[in-house]
């Protein structure tokens, strides 16, 4: 059985994180999003807030997937649920540099993982979760960008 973790901040998550999600399930067989608590960065949502949006998210897409919580090495917690694949999303050209660096860094400490960069479907391809809370705070449109839930929370927390 091939385990996949697809790891990120999702503050919150949209729906280019959920094109990734869709495109990464056809590749393995169970897959575990790993919300990383980058205690260092100051995010919009909690870690709690956080997993709720992808829960229900996914629950709106009638998928049933493990979403987990984890700190620290990437490596060390793939080897630890058991995953052979870590999958990252690639957006344009501004993604390239940090997300290589990072791929290659975590290939020395673990080359029994492997990474896998997916593009998303075009229309999601300048979308980030830092541009739909500008959007949501400026009191745009962010229904096309995010599921109903998570719409919902940005609005309780950012709409004026
Ligand atoms: P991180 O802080 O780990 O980059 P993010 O939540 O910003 O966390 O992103 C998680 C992963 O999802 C990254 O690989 C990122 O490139 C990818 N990603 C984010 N938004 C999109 C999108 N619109 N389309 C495709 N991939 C995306």
């Amino acid at each position: 059985m091939k385990t996949g973790i697809y790891p990120g901040t999702f503050d919150p998550i949209t729906l280019g994180h959920l094109d990734i999600v869709q495109r990464s399930l056809r590749l393995v067989d169970r897959l575990v999003i790993a919300v990383t608590l980058n205690s260092h960065k100051s995010n919009t949502f909690s870690a709690e807030e956080r997993v709720e949006m992808i829960r229900e998210s996914l629950a709106e897409r009638n998928l049933d997937l493990e979403v987990e919580v984890f700190d620290g090495l990437l490596v060390e917690y793939a080897r630890r649920i058991k995953a052979q694949v870590i999958f990252r999303g690639l957006r344009a050209v501004s993604d390239f540099e940090y997300e290589f660096q990072m791929a290659l860094m975590n290939k020395k400490m673990a080359p029994e993982v492997e990474e896998v960069f997916l593009t998303p479907d075009q229309q999601y391809i300048y979308l980030s979760s830092s541009l739909v809370k500008e959007v949501a705070s400026l009191g745009g449109k962010v229904s096309d960008l995010v599921t109903p839930a998570v719409e919902r929370r940005l609005l309780q927390r950012l709409g004026s």
